[in-house]
């Protein structure tokens, strides 16, 4: 890119003038940068600070030490709405093993960051920038689409225009504004330069974009397709209790669902919902038969059903079961 400096100063300027105010964004703080970059993976922003779950997760758990020590129980329940419960996990084993290899003090150099579990090259390069200040690159989403309508490439983004945004960001990262000149730079991307058709005419760096079509950019290789799946439910309700079942080891694990049944009575709930790449039809049914617990089942108090972790969708369906049943 010709005139690099200057794209770099009307990225920072633009973000100093009209940046939005986020909590880590005021904070120098690698564990709480880190904890926020790992709830901004998958989840909206305006869902993570319009439901308080940023500041609820930092008042539960403060800092490494804290994180380090919490129980499976209490790490899903502060994470419960966010979905994707891995992440929570993974946050735990980084703050673990800050503890254990750095002596507990966050280590700074992108190498020692990167080697953290479930530490990946964006969150990497966003802990470094934006903690630390180092002029470390980073690519997500945002940023990519800026970058390939920036240098007019039809590279997909989910192949080789990937690593070739890499190699732009890493260029064009400021060594003076890394913090800066990252974020601004990503919201962009959020604010202007969107999906589709972005605001060409507010963009601080119009002058600098190749592309003349940019609604046409960034180009996708094949997408995933979706898988569809039902899964039959029972709801069973008995002296104050419910049937529910502990699920084992996998991405959810710990949490509790209504157990799998083939139907043997009315059908009771209906609902469907997306999940990664699968789109499910829940149906749950009641059952004429006396029902008992099964292996990794049990009853639950109906008024401790607000103490576990149950996923959103089985949150929706027990909720409207108990409404209506009560
Ligand atoms: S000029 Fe338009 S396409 Fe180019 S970076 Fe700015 S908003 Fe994006």
């Amino acid at each position: 890119m010709e005139d690099a400096a200057g794209f770099r100063g009307a990225v920072v300027k633009w973000f100093m003038a009209e940046g939005l105010d986020f909590p880590w964004r005021r904070t120098r703080d690698p564990y709480a940068v880190l904890v926020s970059e790992v709830m901004l993976q998958q989840t909206q922003i305006a869902t993570v600070l319009g439901r308080g779950y940023y500041a609820r997760f930092l008042d539960r758990f403060p800092d490494l030490p804290t994180l380090a020590a919490a129980g499976d129980e209490e790490l899903l329940k502060a994470w419960e709405g966010l979905g994707y419960y891995r992440r929570a996990r993974f946050l735990r084993e980084a703050a673990r093993a800050v503890m254990e290899r750095h002596g507990g003090v966050f280590p700074s150099k992108p190498s020692e960051i990167l080697a953290l579990p479930g530490v990946g090259r964006y969150t990497a390069g966003a802990v470094a920038s934006f903690a630390f200040g180092q002029a470390e690159p980073i690519v997500d989403g945002n940023i990519a689409r800026v970058l390939m309508r920036l240098m007019d490439c039809e590279d997909p983004v989910d192949g080789r225009g990937m690593a070739r945004a890499w190699e732009w960001a890493e260029v064009l990262v400021d060594p003076k504004h890394p913090r800066e000149f990252n974020s601004g730079l990503m919201e962009l991307g959020q604010r202007l330069c969107r999906p589709g058709v972005p605001d060409c005419l507010s963009c601080p760096v119009s002058r600098w974009c190749r592309t003349r079509e940019p609604a046409g950019l960034p180009i996708k290789a094949k997408r995933h397709e979706v898988t569809e799946v039902a899964e039959t439910l029972l709801f069973a309700e008995r002296d104050g209790k419910v049937l529910l079942r502990q699920l084992g080891a996998g991405r959810r694990e710990g949490m509790w669902r209504l157990p799998e049944r083939e139907p043997s009575g009315p059908l009771l709930y209906q609902a469907k919902y997306g999940i990664t790449r699968y789109r499910v039809t829940m149906a749950v049914h009641g059952s004429q038969k006396p029902v008992r617990a099964g292996d990794g089942e049990a009853w639950q108090e109906l008024e401790k059903l607000k103490d576990l972790v149950i996923p959103p969708a089985d949150r929706r369906a027990l909720d409207e079961l108990l409404g209506s049943s009560g």
